[in-house]
């Protein structure tokens, strides 16, 4: 136990420079289409955690598809993702990821942090995701500083696109998940401190509807007006909500017409589902599908849709039962008490899971508003949650046969 205690206690030491390093990477703009941003953002992660060693590369990321303004399907770069592969031969691989994107772009007035209390940091992606970024960084430094850190192997990627889906890192993903035994993702915590426990799934959806543009004083009967029937579509999107348990429907954003006095031949809405069970893919696709069809006929407009569900439902089977009370032992441990519940929220834990790893996906710090401007991180999270991964890869480094999962691993 000795060789466990001493460098958990050397987390404490870094507490300081933990939060530094948590401020310095939230006042680096890193939403995901900022490609210059991400670019500055990936340079410091390299600088950081070069000296824990391993294979590091940058790994240039294909585009995502997207629907532009116009209605057209246009490709958008993505930035790039780092991938640190450290003893890859070892019995025990674990896999390591967060995202280094935000939410916040350029465009918003929440830019840099600030101490709210003693206890409170405010700021743009404090939580979610800058400061999962440190306390793997320094979970990772404390197993380096080990007596067991030999028996062990892992895997680090931290992605630039998950808050769009990771549309451009899923096959990183996928193929992490086949090279590693198990996984721990380090988005925060949920707002009580609870780790998130199942997810449900989520889709990304765009509807496109064209229709005839006229002179609203001269010709209105002959025009097609694209967002009145765009709002009949949404109505019937919205009525999807409580008809099946577990699915809703968020319609998100509306585009469409210029001139007051033409009549508007396009409009596009785009909305996110969410759902619990797998089966409601098919139906919320045929769903989908008669409603546009139904549109077309009943309004004479033209509609297309794109998009598609971006991340299965997580379910916690007995493997994550297992995995999520190991990681409560290690709490009980440190004086840390460790609960987890269900989340709409989904995660790279959601896609890690299909892929066959299991993980645990919210090991980061505790905060909340996440992805609001009052986002805020509690500061002895920092800390503590670092001291909860590092007891944890030290006690499956010290005893991987008990924890060995030998499926999906090639
Ligand atoms: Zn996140």
């Amino acid at each position: 136990m000795s060789s466990i205690i001493r460098p958990i206690d050397w987390i404490d030491s870094q507490a300081q420079r933990m939060i530094e390093l948590a401020e310095h990477w939230a006042n680096i703009n890193s939403a995901s289409d900022n490609l210059h941003g991400l670019e500055q953002m990936a340079a410091a992660l390299v600088d950081t955690f070069s000296p824990l060693g391993g294979h590091l590369k940058l790994i240039d990321l294909p585009p995502r598809d997207t629907i532009d303004s116009t209605g057209h399907a246009v490709q958008k770069p993505l930035g790039r993702a780092l991938s640190i592969i450290k003893r890859p031969h070892a019995r025990l691989r674990v896999f390591l990821g967060i995202h280094m994107d935000t939410v916040f772009g350029l465009d918003q007035p929440f830019q840099t942090t600030q101490r709210l209390d003693a206890g409170t940091l405010q700021g743009p992606g404090v939580a979610d995701a800058k400061s999962g970024i440190v306390v793997m960084l320094i979970a990772l430094e404390a197993l380096e500083r080990s007596e067991v850190a030999d028996l062990i192997g892992w895997e680090v990627l931290i992605n630039p696109d998950e808050e769009l889906g990771s549309p451009g890192s899923t096959p990183l993903l996928v193929q992490c998940a086949r090279r590693n035994h198990l996984g721990l993702v380090f988005e925060p915590t949920l707002a009580d401190g609870s780790l998130a426990g199942e997810r449900k799934g989520s889709g990304n959806f765009a509807v496109v509807v064209r229709g005839r543009s006229a002179h609203a004083g001269r010709e209105f009967h002959l025009g097609q007006n694209a967002i009145t029937a765009m709002a009949h579509l949404i109505t019937e999107l919205d009525a999807l909500n409580g008809r099946f348990e577990g699915l809703t429907v968020n319609v998100a954003q509306v585009e469409g017409g210029r001139a007051l006095n033409t009549v508007p031949n396009l409009a596009i809405c785009r909305f996110n589902v969410r759902y619990v069970d797998s089966r409601h893919e098919a139906i919320m696709q045929s769903e989908l599908e008669q409603i546009v069809r139904q549109l077309e006929e009943r309004n004479g407009v033209r509609a297309e849709w794109h998009g598609s569900f971006i991340a299965p439902p997580k379910p916690v089977d007995a493997q994550a039962l297992r995995l999520l009370e190991h990681v409560a032992d290690c709490g009980r441990d440190l004086g840390v008490d460790i609960t987890w519940r269900s989340t709409g929220g989904v995660c790279d834990g959601n896609r890690l899971s299909a892929a066959g790893l299991t993980n645990v996906d919210s090991m980061g710090p505790c905060g909340g508003h996440i992805h609001s401007p009052t986002e805020y991180l509690l500061i002895d999270s920092l800390t503590e949650r670092a001291k909860l991964t590092a007891l944890l890869l030290m006690k499956l480094a010290s005893d991987p046969m008990t924890w060995l999962m030998t499926k999906n691993t090639v």
